[in-house]
């Protein structure tokens, strides 16, 4: 049986979790998302490249999958990967299934060690694999963001409310894609969140117009009647 520890080892990934899904097992792996490592960044929407693409996946992720289906073929003919962002809900329902973490107000995956800064990619197989988590999708509410909120309070558009996004449209890293913006920095605000207090959303929200001028330079009037100000 193949060992988890060598996989995450080996292949220089940060967590790695397993769930069994029918007759196959699920290999979900992860990154942190970090300043030398921007596992968001992305690139396209400007004259060069006129589809985007996500460079940092493709960077970071890209080589070390690689290795690993490489090496896992000997094994499975028939692993495959089952990653990339349009995938990102059921990426998130397999890492909670996996005990990986448990979503945040943010949407995101909660990881008690990397919080809302893993990225995650999945690989199925059927070489057998013990499991790691329960097993079972739930949206559990975990205790640290109930006390928190932060990622609600700071994000600019108020898109997510009570560990939901409300509004993908209205979402500026949503905009910053489908408007094939030439920026490279993903709105990021409500994962940083997590590392985050009081203090720093005040100061992020008396700079709301800049920031969003930014992030979003062709559409820099987008929000001005949503944004409320700071109290
Ligand atoms: S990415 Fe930005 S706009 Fe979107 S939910 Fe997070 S903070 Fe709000
Ligand atoms: S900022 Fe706070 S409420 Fe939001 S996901 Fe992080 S811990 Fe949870």
């Amino acid at each position: 049986m193949i060992k988890l520890s060598d996989i995450k080892n080996k292949y220089r990934f940060d967590v790695v979790g397993t769930v069994k899904k029918a007759s196959k097992n699920i290999i979900v792996l992860g990154l942190e998302t970090r300043p030398d490592r921007d596992l968001d960044e992305f690139i396209g929407g400007n004259e060069e490249l006129e589809n985007w693409w996500f460079s940092g996946h493709k960077k970071y992720f890209s080589p070390r999958i690689d290795e690993l289906l490489t090496e896992l073929e000997k094994i499975d003919p028939k692993i495959k990967p089952i990653s990339g962002y349009s995938d990102s809900i059921q990426l998130k329902k397999l890492a909670v299934m996996s005990g990986i973490g448990n979503q945040g107000r943010n949407t995101l995956i909660i990881n008690p060690f990397f919080q809302s800064r893993l990225r995650l990619v999945a690989v199925e197989t059927c070489i057998e694999i013990k499991s790691t988590g329960r097993g079972i999708y739930s949206q559990v509410k975990n205790s640290r963001c109930e006390e928190c909120h932060l990622c609600e309070m700071v994000c600019p558009p108020k898109v997510l409310n009570n560990y939901r996004l409300i509004n993908k449209e209205k979402c500026i890293a949503y905009r910053q894609l489908v408007n094939r913006t030439s920026n490279l920095r993903r709105c990021s605000l409500c994962w940083e969140a997590c590392t985050r207090n009081k203090y720093w959303v005040k100061e992020i929200q008396l700079r709301y117009k800049e920031i969003i001028e930014r992030m979003l330079p062709e559409n820099e009037n987008l929000y001005p009647q949503q944004i409320s100000p700071p109290h």
